[in-house]
């Protein structure tokens, strides 16, 4: 039995949550790789190592100094050196770790910027792996470089290159236990490059599938998946089992307890994913398979997340123009966006993007260009907008789930902007304005899972 265990940032944010990190990985021989994260927040209005970093990058680029935030994350390291009681020198590589970083090359600025960001998991797995040692475990930091984890060069936003399976299968017949540090990886010439924030899931998962362990334990800070975020309600429903797809579609709209793009490499290998709370270890958890024995054409969650903006595209007798589409997505890519969504009607396409990757020049230029090359009629954009999503495995097939879910809608008065139950067979997605978000998740929860006390 092999199982790749990560932990993310919230569980590794002090002296007291690291020991307990350790206590885990020590308690199941079975646990041979470790991957973590960076140092989290250790309450609410704390800062990320990560945040912190990024500020320290930007700081430097801008021509000021970062001395500041340096301070901080070193005094953040020296209070875990000193409650570990881990010896001064591992401080001191912590120190030299991040000034040589920082006198690093700037003429990159992307390059320059991952390679800060990448120095809290990186740290944070040295120092992991010096707490496994000091209580007599058989444990070393692996570098992902001498791993052969290589990754794109899109920096902030890489994705895996094929090739690194192979390298890192050799993993699996590794002595003792492996500590790798999560969120990054290597270009093919040798520069740091990281997945988009959250990322140490998706290295955790890639491990997991280069090795073909039997289990993939994500470690956080909740019990299980929650059918809606709980913050919305006291008391809401744990999920115990869910599948992929389901996980995929509620990660992509906002459940954050695991990065959506960390579910393919465990789809692809046949990997079950066990996420588990660091705190009660012991605790069951969610399951996350191929399949579900207890399907009931009942949505098991409802996610929600903000900031996309529709381009509503308004041309009579567009479904008779072959090529309308395609012409409409190629405006949309010359203007360099990933388009996210497009749900047609007649003679309406709607292009449903993140508002972020709009600014409003670029807004103008599409819409000019709608009008000039496709001689659209009408073209509205809205922006503030929410998606919300119902998911569930056969929950499309029964009848009457649209209608209880748009009632609930109507009930809280929240205007439907845009609704998707289109390719996807596991989920119904409502576009909502962004405002309405939040009632509207505890009206749907409330019609499909019981009531909800606000
Ligand atoms: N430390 C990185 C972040 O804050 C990656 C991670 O925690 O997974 O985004």
């Amino acid at each position: 039995m092999m199982k790749v265990c990560k932990f993310g940032g919230s569980s590794l944010s002090d002296a007291e949550r690291i020991g307990a990190v350790c206590d885990i990985v020590a308690s199941d021989s079975d646990r041979r790789i470790v991957v973590v994260s960076a140092p989290g927040k250790r309450h609410k209005t704390d800062r990320k190592i990560t945040d912190m970093l990024i500020q320290c990058a930007e700081l430097t680029l801008a021509g000021e100094s970062a001395g500041a935030p340096l301070k901080a994350i070193l005094e953040r390291f020296a209070t875990m050196q000193k409650n570990l009681n881990l010896p001064a020198e591992a401080l001191d590589e912590v120190e030299l770790d991040l000034k040589t970083r920082l006198a690093g090359d700037t003429s990159h600025k992307a390059r320059y910027l991952d390679a800060l960001k990448a120095a809290g998991e990186d740290n944070c797995a040295r120092l992991v792996t010096k707490v496994l040692n000091q209580r007599g475990l058989d444990a070393r930091y692996l570098n992902p470089k001498d791993a052969g984890l290589l990754l794109s060069d899109e920096y902030g936003n890489a994705q895996l290159l094929p090739e690194s399976y192979d390298n890192l299968a050799v993993l699996r017949e590794a002595k003792g236990i492996t500590v790798f540090p999560g969120f990054f990886g290597y270009t093919r010439d040798g520069g740091i490059v990281t997945f988009p924030r959250g990322g140490s899931d998706i290295t955790g998962s890639i491990l997991a599938a280069a090795v073909k362990a039997d289990v993939y334990e994500n470690f956080t800070d909740v019990d299980s998946v929650c059918a809606i975020d709980p913050d919305l309600a006291p008391e809401v429903q744990p999920i115990p089992h869910l599948t992929y797809r389901e996980m995929r579609e509620l990660s992509y709209a906002g459940f954050g307890v695991l990065h959506d793009e960390a579910i393919i490499p465990a789809v692809q290998a046949g990997i079950p994913i066990c996420i588990k709370n660091t705190q009660s270890p012991d605790a069951p958890g969610t399951m996350i398979t191929l399949s579900r024995e207890d399907v009931t054409g009942h949505p098991v969650g409802i996610a929600y997340t903000v900031g996309f903006m529709s381009i509503l595209i308004c041309k009579y007798l567009m479904n008779r123009e072959i090529g309308f589409g395609r012409k409409v997505l190629q405006i949309i890519e010359e203007e360099g966006l990933p388009f996210e969504h497009m749900p047609s009607g007649i003679d309406t396409i709607s292009v449903i993007v993140r508002e972020s990757d709009v600014d409003s020049a670029t807004e103008r230029k599409i819409v000019e260009r709608l009008k000039d090359e496709l001689g659209v009629a009408d073209c509205i954009i809205e922006r503030g907008l929410a998606l919300i999503m119902v998911a569930g495995e056969g929950m499309v097939h029964r009848v009457g789930t649209a209608a209880i879910a748009t009632r609930a809608l109507a009930d809280v008065g929240v205007n439907i902007e845009m609704l998707d139950q289109g390719a996807s067979e596991i989920s119904i997605m409502f576009g909502v304005k962004g405002s309405d978000a939040k009632k509207a998740v505890r009206s749907l929860y409330k019609a499909f899972f019981g009531d909800v006390a606000s």
